[in-house]
């Protein structure tokens, strides 16, 4: 089984994270298996990114409770 690293560009700060990952668990989560089952070996926030497409420190952000809407 082999390694692949994958880059997504958050969407939030538009930095581009990098994501290794199993080429194999890559393909079982393609087909729908859940980010939790197929990759227990990355952290929270490099699940967040596969999932959300936003890095742990923007995804922290959001939920830091800042209210700055007007
Ligand atoms: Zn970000």
């Amino acid at each position: 089984m082999r390694d692949t690293q994958l880059t997504v560009n958050c969407f939030s700060c538009k930095q581009d994270q990098a994501v290794k990952v199993n080429e194999k668990d890559l393909e079982n989560y393609n087909n729908g298996a859940h980010a939790q089952h197929v990759f227990p070996y990355l952290s929270a926030d490099e699940r967040e990114l596969l999932i959300s497409g936003i890095c742990g420190c923007c995804f922290d952000k959001m939920f830091e409770g800042d209210e700055d809407e007007s």
